[in-house]
């Protein structure tokens, strides 16, 4: 067992990656402290919200837009939080 806080270890668990849907600011995963590329969630872009898509994290198109780390880092402790 680690001696690590629960918190630090779950962070570790987060792989973000460029040009996929897991590192797409439209991209919403169900589990944002887990998510990798399995993990599914909702395209919210204007243009794919009417679809109500679902996206796992390796998905990609070329609506992509790259998410800020700014942007990770904040959903990353919003969801520490929670
Ligand atoms: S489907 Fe396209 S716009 Fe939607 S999250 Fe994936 S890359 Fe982004």
């Amino acid at each position: 067992m680690s001696d690590e806080p629960e918190e630090q270890r779950n962070m570790k668990r987060m792989t973000w990656q460029a040009e996929n849907c897991l590192a797409c600011v439209y991209f919403h995963p169900n589990d944002v402290l887990n998510a990798d590329l399995l993990e599914r969630g909702m395209c919210t872009h204007p243009k794919m919200t009417p679809f109500e898509l679902v996206v796992s994290g390796r998905d990609w198109c070329n609506l992509y837009k790259e998410m800020p780390q700014k942007t990770i880092d904040a959903l990353q402790e919003h969801a520490s939080k929670s």
